[in-house]
Parts: C-alpha cells; structure tokens; sequence
C-alpha cells in the first residue's frame, strides 16, 4: 500500500472506527423545575441503530426539533473522508430547564459509557455537548465528568472531539481533555449540522496525521445579556466576521467566542475565547488574544431598549404595522428556550388591566390549572385562579374564563381558556409557541390577534416571517431576568458590574478556577 494510501487510513491500515453520541442540556438555575430523565426520554432519544438512521440526510436526527444537527453532519464528515467506521452510541437532549438531577444524569453517562464500552476498540469519539449543563448536587461541570468518564474507557490512545453550544462556559478541564474542541458559528445557532461536521473533520484528520491541531484559550471577566450576542448584529457583528476571515487561513483549524447562558450557578461564569491552530501554539495564543480583545472593546454597547409591561401595551396599540398583523411582545424574563418554565403571570395581569380592547394570545406553563381544568365542558364558564409554575413566586390572577378549547398534543395538555378578548393556552409543559401552529392547534387565528406572547428570543421569527412585523421585549420578572445575572455571585469581579481596565487581569484566575476548586476539595478531604 502506497503512503497516500495508508494515510487514508486508521492505524494499522484499517478503517478509522468512531464513536459518536450526544448529551446536551441547558440548565437555568433560576427554573424550580428540576429536570429529571424523562425530561430525555422523548421522539428524540435515539440510541444505537435507531440514532444510525436518524443521522443520515433521509432521516431525523432531532425529531420535533431539527431534522438534522450535530451527529448528522459527523456522520457526513466520516462518509466524505472515507473509510471512517461512524459508531452510533445515543443521542440525549432535553429543552433547556432547571438543573438536572443525579439520577438522571447518572443513568444517561451510564448508559453511554455501557454503549462506548461494547463500541471499543475505538479510534475516536466525538460527543456533542453544550457547555452550560447543570446537575444538582454533582458539585463539578457535567461536561468534564462525562469527558473523564469517556477517557477512562478508552485509555491514553484515541481522541476525542467536542462541540460546545456557542453559550458553554468553558473550563481548563474541558479544554485539556479535549483533542478537537469546536463551537456554533451562529447565534441564534442554525448551524447545528456544519458544526458536527467540523469537529468530525478535524478529529478524522488529526487521527490521520493529516493536522496536529493546538488549543489556546483565554476567558474574560464579563456577562452581557442577550440583546447584545447576536452573531449579525452589532456589536458582536464585528467580532463574527473576524473570527470568519481568520478561519479562512488553512493554519487556524477553528476561532470561537463562547458568550455563555448567563442563568447558571457557575462562579467562574465568563466570556472565552477559544482557538485551535495546525501545530502553531505562538499563533493560536496571538489570535486568541486578538479575538478577546476585539470582544472586549465591544463591552459597552447598550443593548436595545426593553419596556415594561404598560409601556409594552401602549406600543402594541398605537403599533402602525399592527394592521398587518399581531405585535409580538417578547416575554424576555421567562424564556422557556433559554430554561425558563414559562409560568409568568404578570403580562396576563397587565393585559387584563391595561389592554382589555386588544385580542391577546398568551401561553401559560400551569399544570395545576390544566389538571383543574381538563374534564370541564368545552363553552362552560368558570372563576378560574392563574397561579403560573409551582415555586415560582408569579403574582395569583383570578379570573371569569370560559373554557374555549383543549388538545393533548406531543407538546403535553393544552386548555384554551377565554376572558374576553384574551385567550390563554394553559399548558401542563413549558409552552414553546414558535410554530403560529400552536394557536390554530386551539381553534385560534394568529392573524387575528392583536398582541401574541412569545418565549422565545429569536426563533419564532421564522415562522412568523410572514405574520408578525413589530417584536417588543417586555421586561417583568423571571428566571431569565437580567437583573439576576447582575445580582448572581461571581468569583471574580465582572464586567458590567465592575469597571475594569484589562481583562487580562482575571484571566489566568477565571480559566484556573475549576482546578483550583477541585484542589481544594481534595485538601478537604
Ligand atoms: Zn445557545
């Protein structure tokens, strides 16, 4: 066999054999609602042969939520490399929510380890990640225990490779445990299949000896909100596109900007900047520190103007574009995709208060209520108390409503009810109304509706290209109010809260902090 030739192969001449497989949760530590595992266990979980399928272009990778995503695209940069053995292990996913709870995440490691185990020998895994998991009572990042885990499977030969959600907190274990580390290009991210397709390609060619790759990292000393990270957007616009041009010269294999999902209860939470080089360590450092750099000068910029609730309905009436369709007002303290339960009350207060005259839609995450409410006759009317997630302190609404509709849906139970002009789907899930085919699902129009309630930052636009044309942020309170953000403890001084010259000041701190903790603990032992 030629050179060229063995160099398409694994070791020994064989194909290269790589496992791959998910877990992948984004924990608010704000949400009362713990996640426990059948919070997994859905059309999603996919294991073995089953996950084979769903990650190829004819199948579903992510059914319910994105036909193709991370496992899809590694499965597409094993077959483009060729002679890649691509070894499905599963696939575990929960919509963002509280943390998770021990037992849970320990039957799903379990069960992975189990699989990698009957999957050996292996040359590689790749794993799609998040970065900003949570398990309660763990006391260290998920991410680096299931890391751990998978190289004691394997012993000190194969590699491994990562990707991480664009909102991971990155850590030096994470980062040292990896060979291939690799993140979204995009915020909001739709570019879940390319991104498995990166990682797959780097680790295949650094298994090969086709690349060596190099990581150097750096971590900055701030948290903004979500207004101010969208790729396309500025400020962050700047800072995107950089990092793109740099990724064009063949030296630099990836340059990512981790701006972390700032609800979690890390105290090490803080922007990083991640680059892998082909053998240059000098290079990867210089640009890692360019990039921060460019993030950092970017700081300040405010993000867009939020409205309270009654400024919110005062804009939604007098909304010129109101006649082409609803005003969206975006419940930004209670996003269920960012791990909100979306039990928020007080915009149905506000509505009932302030904007009796609008036709409103508004989800509501109430499983007491939906429980209370799901025998009665459809037309009946009723006095009816909104009381929202358990746990989750939202003001108490009563009201005279009359029970309009109900559907048992993939979603979970749903009850419409209707006081006045103002109809409220009660649901027994965090509601994710992105698709308007959750309102017709219910017998309503959303073309008709005056003022719709989304939980959602960005998605939702999507399919409502074509419906809604004014979007408000409206600020009350909630698990993914910015205000906690600023009020959580952090170990380090953060920017905005302190002004601080130089990130650099608190990098080696923040980037160390994992290590040092785990010292300590061993101290104390
Ligand atoms: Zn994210």
């Amino acid at each position: 066999m030629s050179l060229s030739n063995w160099m398409k192969f694994g070791r020994g001449g064989r194909p290269l054999r790589i496992a791959y497989g998910r877990i992948f949760h984004e924990a608010n530590a704000y949400s009362p609602l713990l996640t426990d595992f059948s919070a997994f266990d859905h059309a999603a979980l996919l294991k073995g042969d089953e996950l084979a399928r769903g990650a190829t272009l004819g199948g579903s990778e992510l059914p319910g939520f994105f036909p193709h995503a991370e496992l899809t695209g590694f499965v597409q940069a094993a077959r483009a490399a060729g002679n890649v053995e691509a070894v499905p292990l599963a696939s575990y996913i929960a919509v963002p929510s509280g943390p998770v709870t021990v037992e849970a995440f320990e039957r799903i490691l379990e069960d992975q380890i189990e699989r990698l185990k009957q999957a050996m020998p292996v040359d590689g895994v790749y794993l799609a990640l998040h970065g900003s998991m949570e398990v309660k009572g763990l006391g260290e990042q998920p991410e680096s225990v299931i890391l751990r885990r998978v190289r004691e499977v394997l012993g000190p030969g194969p590699r491994i490779a990562a990707s991480f959600d664009l909102h991971a907190n990155l850590t030096d274990e994470t980062v040292k445990a990896l060979d291939v580390l690799i993140g979204y290009r995009s915020n909001p991210h739709w570019d879940l299949a390319p991104t498995g397709f990166r990682a797959g390609n780097r680790l295949i060619r650094a298994l090969r000896g086709e690349i060596r790759p190099v990581h150097a990292w750096r971590k900055l000393p701030m948290v903004l909100g979500g207004g101010t990270t969208i790729d396309f957007l500025d400020p962050m616009r700047k800072v995107f596109r950089h990092m793109k041009r740099l990724e064009r010269d063949p030296r630099v294999l990836s340059a990512t900007l981790f701006m972390v999902h700032p609800y979690t209860s890390a105290d090490d939470l803080g922007w990083a900047v991640h680059v892998t080089t082909d053998g240059d360590e000098a290079l990867a450092n210089s640009l890692a520190e360019e990039v921060a750099d460019k993030a950092w000068t970017q700081r300040f910029k405010e993000p867009p103007p939020m409205l309270n609730i009654e400024q919110a309905i005062r804009d939604a009436r007098a909304s010129s574009r109101r006649k082409f369709g609803p005003v969206t007002m975006i419940d930004i303290d209670d996003i269920v995709g960012a791990g909100a339960p979306g039990g928020n009350t007080q915009l149905i207060r506000g509505l009932l208060e302030h904007g009796q005259d609008l036709i409103a839609y508004v989800p509501l995450h109430d499983p007491a209520l939906v429980e209370a409410t799901w025998e009665l006759p459809i037309g009946s009317e009723h006095t009816l108390t909104l009381r929202g997630t358990e746990g989750y302190d939202m003001p108490e609404v009563t009201v005279r409503a009359t029970i309009a509709a109900r559907i048992d849906s993939d979603m979970g139970r749903k009850v419409r009810l209707d006081v006045g002009k103002l109809s409220i789907a009660v649901m027994e899930k965090p509601p994710l109304p992105i698709h308007p085919r959750y309102w017709r699902e219910i017998d309503l129009d959303p073309r008709k509706a005056d003022v719709i309630v989304q939980k959602n930052f960005f998605h939702y636009r999507m399919f409502y290209a074509a419906i809604s044309f004014d979007h408000l942020p409206v600020v009350s309170s909630g698990a993914t109010s910015f205000g906690r953000v600023r009020e959580r403890k952090y170990f380090t001084p953060v920017h905005p809260e302190t002004h601080i010259e130089d990130w650099r000041q608190y990098d080696t701190t923040l980037r160390m902090r994992r290590a040092a903790k785990a010292t300590e603990l061993q101290a104390n032992k």
